[in-house]
């Protein structure tokens, strides 16, 4: 899969075609694109390729699958480049696209309760689908619209939470872009959220640290933790994601719609 991997070298990428080049990913012969790299970079006019090597605007960027710049494997464990800093990706989406986003009208609360569960990290990175419907329940006691994308790979509905149909992950993306907030865990879709200008409130716990793979823009929540990068199942994520409670989730929401709010109330102000 690797999409959040994917938007965050469009982070890494943007800017190129401003001065007249395009990144190439890959080992400096060859570019290495996977599936979710052709779903990410369609329309992007900063990134070349495959079948571009040898073309003379190229920058030579050695990220691609199994190597990744952020991290390396050593043993069952992922070791964090602790001066690595996403930057916020970009998606180019067409115009048929960002009509079709607008199809669920604006300013929902997105809500994703598990987050790539075929993975053997997916338990470390799990808050809990029980916590995240009572923070969708205290929003919805506000009056907010709380809605959750269901597509081919969809986690479990929450209960009395409005379930959005998409066709992709484009698709839920584009959708996003019209969001007031994205809840959820460290994954593709706070990638997305980066990528589109959605704030967010992001469950990192003890995995992976924000201070890599987190945006500024957002509220990341480790629990407290130090991250491990353990790849199996383990007890400090456990107690980390444990130490973040409904109320840290609820308030940093809270947080970030208030001062959306305020930015709105500015924009009709003037
Ligand atoms: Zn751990």
């Amino acid at each position: 899969m690797g999409l959040g991997d994917q938007i965050m070298a469009s982070g890494m990428a943007r800017g190129a075609a401003a001065r007249g080049k395009r990144i190439a990913l890959g080992d400096g012969r060859r570019i290495v694109w996977e599936k979710t790299s052709f779903d990410i970079f369609r329309g992007n006019p900063n990134v070349a390729p495959p079948g571009s090597e040898g073309a003379p605007d190229l920058e030579w960027l050695a990220y691609y699958k199994g190597h990744r710049l952020y991290n390396r494997r050593v043993g069952d464990r992922w070791v964090w480049n602790l001066s690595f800093r996403a930057k916020p990706g970009e998606i180019f989406f067409d115009q048929v696209e960002t009509a079709a986003g607008m199809r669920h009208g604006e300013s929902f609360i997105v809500v994703e309760p598990q987050s790539a569960q075929w993975k053997t990290v997916a338990p470390n990175k799990d808050w809990g689908v029980a916590n995240f419907q009572a923070v969708a329940d205290r929003l919805r006691g506000l009056g907010l619209r709380v809605v959750q994308f269901r597509g081919e790979q969809s986690a479990v509905a929450l209960r009395n939470v409005e379930q959005l149909a998409t066709t992709s992950f484009r698709d839920a993306l584009a959708i996003l872009a019209r969001a007031s907030l994205y809840i959820g865990a460290e994954g593709g879709l706070h990638h997305g959220a980066a990528a589109v200008g959605i704030p967010a409130v992001v469950l990192f716990g003890g995995f992976i640290p924000p201070a890599v793979t987190g945006y500024a823009s957002h509220t990341n929540l480790t629990g407290g933790a130090e991250a491990c990068g353990l790849l199996k199942p383990c007890k400090h994520c456990r107690a980390a994601l444990a130490r973040i409670s409904i109320d840290d989730v609820f308030n940093a929401a809270l947080h970030h719609l208030r001062a959306r709010g305020g930015e709105a109330a500015g924009r009709t102000g003037t």
